[in-house]
């Protein structure tokens, strides 16, 4: 956390904890506030799934389940003390979590929030129909918790152990979410693609944010076990699944405040509707559902982000973060310039019948500008695509400093060092430039999940944003290092990927129609840029629809037209080359 964000969570603490010694506060709203806690930690966990990494989950209350399960029956069949389950709790929890997540995480689209659905359900069954876990009575004369020799019975007492966690998860979440891992998961906003490009390894992000978070769950039902001294099935439900999504979506999913907000109002509300529609509908029965129904959908209609930025609006902006410019990440070296570093070779690619690349062949020398150039579909990005490994190869060879790179997972060419730009921006619009840019950095990083929670990894993060800073006032976006990217036009958002490239110290950079949507000067200075990073031994490979620009640059050029490669030369030659004049001024029959 910044120092602003320190000071706002500390008086939100000290106001949390005075609440419960207040006289004058009935023990009916303790207990309600008390729940408030429970709801947190588990909508805390949906924030950073859904509201960070876009996975939306319905069944969080499975993990609920797991913990309170756990505790009940070491607790009730083994004798063991409430805390002495509280490390097994989580255990389990986070094993039951691993294995889910391994057959879950990996569901795309709409199929994800299905799958969660689907075990959602079944667990309720499974453990309703467990005799030797009480079937649907479930587990009842769990022991309290206690806490110096006292027995934790009133619901003011529980108070403060089920709020002093809330307290630690929001600075542990908070902590994570800035740091290296955590803009990796942030990351995943941008899209896989953009994250991979620089080395993250999504799939492994998405499960350890699928994890956190149901740790988080774990730790709320390991509580609840002891809050309410018995669990049934009904814990596993998914309408009670549902609800937390609710109040991760109602206060804003990605906002860690949110999640309290949300938990609060969700709650409250639920216990204000149990009262008075039964009244209202001259009937008994869970109406409240229904009203919650309404309330998500009005949500995700018309109120994407969730109160919490309203409300946030009004306590005032987050300080841009301070970069400390004499730290630096390490440099690697070139290795020596001349002779081939990147050789494609016969490379194909077929979409069904259409041959968008067309046994190419082509390399870039070391310390080489090399253009990539022909008309619209001519299978420019394609390339790009198979040689960052974002696209499979139908047939061919791509060798990197001699070794084959085809067949590799983008991440894993990204270890390489080579680096990209995508021809459709990919930067994460509500991460400020400066954030996106040190995602570029990932693999120069090695702090882990518990060192940023911790803190640990405070020289390493200065570091990278130092390192970050350097190349965003090389590419001459200084002034807006610290907007949200998605506030940038379009050509300055190209420049920031190029930042975002270089951070990972490329050997190879590879370049999707960069000059695109930049004024004259703005190309000048991107061209002077990539003169100079060719001078301390980059390699480039570009692709650019600007011919003065290209011309100007490139040592060297290939052309593309309809998948296949057409002319190859120096600059000079290309341009007065009846081949290439005829793909573009399209005069062929
Ligand atoms: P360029 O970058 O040179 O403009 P592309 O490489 O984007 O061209 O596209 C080359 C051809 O391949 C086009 O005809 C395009 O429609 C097709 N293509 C590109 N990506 C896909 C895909 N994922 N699936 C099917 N066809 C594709
Ligand atoms: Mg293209």
């Amino acid at each position: 956390m910044s120092r602003p964000a320190l000071l706002r969570f500390v008086v939100f603490a000290i106001i949390v904890m005075a609440v419960p010694l207040m006289p004058f506060v009935p023990s009916f709203w303790v207990t309600l506030l008390d729940f408030v806690g429970l709801a947190s930690l588990v909508a805390l966990g949906l924030v950073l799934l859904t509201g960070v990494g876009g996975m939306t989950s319905f069944g969080q209350a499975a993990f609920v389940g797991f913990g309170a399960y756990a505790t009940a029956v070491l607790t009730t069949g083994w004798g063991w003390s409430p805390w002495a389950t509280l490390p097994v709790s989580l255990i389990v929890t986070v094993g039951a979590a691993v294995l889910i997540g391994l057959v879950t995480v990996r569901l795309s689209g709409h199929y994800l929030p299905l799958g969660t659905i689907a075990w959602g359900i079944s667990f309720y069954y499974l453990f309703g129909n467990m005799k030797s876990l009480g079937a649907y009575d479930g587990i009842s004369s769990i022991p309290p918790l206690q806490v110096l020799g006292h027995n934790l019975l009133d619901s003011r007492s529980f108070y403060f152990v089920v709020w002093g966690f809330v307290l630690a998860s929001i600075l542990a979440t908070a902590n994570l979410l800035d740091s290296r891992i955590g803009r990796s998961i942030r990351a995943l906003r941008s899209g896989s693609a953009a994250a991979e490009s620089v080395g993250i390894d999504v799939w492994r992000a998405k499960l350890l944010v699928f994890v956190y978070a149901a740790f988080l769950a774990g730790l709320s039902g390991w509580l609840y076990a002891h809050f309410q001294r018995a669990v049934t099935p009904g814990v596993f439900n998914l309408t009670v699944g549902i609800e937390y999504l609710l109040m991760a979506v109602l206060g804003g999913a990605g906002h860690i405040y949110g999640a309290i907000l949300g938990a609060g109002i969700v709650v409250v509300l639920k216990n204000f509707l149990q009262d008075v529609l039964p009244v209202l509908f001259g009937a008994g029965g869970n109406y409240d559902g229904i009203v919650f129904g309404i309330l998500l959908i009005a949500m995700l209609q018309g109120a994407r982000e969730g109160l919490w930025p309203v409300v946030a609006r009004r306590i005032g902006r987050e300080e841009p973060r301070s970069v400390v410019t004499d730290s630096r990440l390490p440099a690697r070296e070139m290795t020596a310039t001349g002779g081939e570093l990147l050789a494609v070779k016969s490379v194909r690619k077929e979409f069904g019948g259409l041959v968008a690349v067309n046994d190419v062949t082509f390399e870039v020398g070391r310390g080489e500008i090399v253009g990539l150039i022909g008309p619209n579909g001519a299978g420019k990005s394609t390339t790009f695509n198979l040689v960052t490994g974002v696209l499979p190869l139908t047939g061919g060879e791509i060798l990197f400093k001699g070794e084959r790179i085809d067949g590799l997972s983008p991440a894993r060419i990204a270890e390489r060092r080579i680096a990209r730009t995508f021809q459709h921006v990919k930067l994460a619009p509500t991460m400020s430039v400066i954030e996106n840019v040190a995602i570029g950095a990932h693999l120069r990083g090695r702090a882990g999940m518990l060192a940023g929670i911790l803190r640990l990894d405070r020289s390493e993060e200065n570091q990278i944003f130092a390192e970050a800073a350097r190349q965003i006032e090389r590419v001459g976006l200084a002034s807006v290092m610290h907007q949200p990217a998605g506030s940038l036009a379009l050509g300055q958002q190209r420049l920031a990927e190029i930042a975002r490239a270089l951070c990972l110290d490329p050997e190879l950079l590879l370049l999707d129609e960069p000059a695109a949507g930049l004024r004259h000067m703005e190309k000048q200075a991107l061209a002077g840029l990539i003169r100079r990073l060719r001078d301390e031994g980059m390699s480039v490979l570009l692709v650019e629809h600007d011919m003065d620009f290209v011309m100007q640059l490139t040592d060297h050029i290939v052309v593309l037209n309809f998948g296949a490669r057409i002319a190859t030369g120096a600059p000079a030659v290309i341009q007065r080359d009846p081949a290439v004049i005829e793909a573009y001024l399209g005069t062929a029959a």
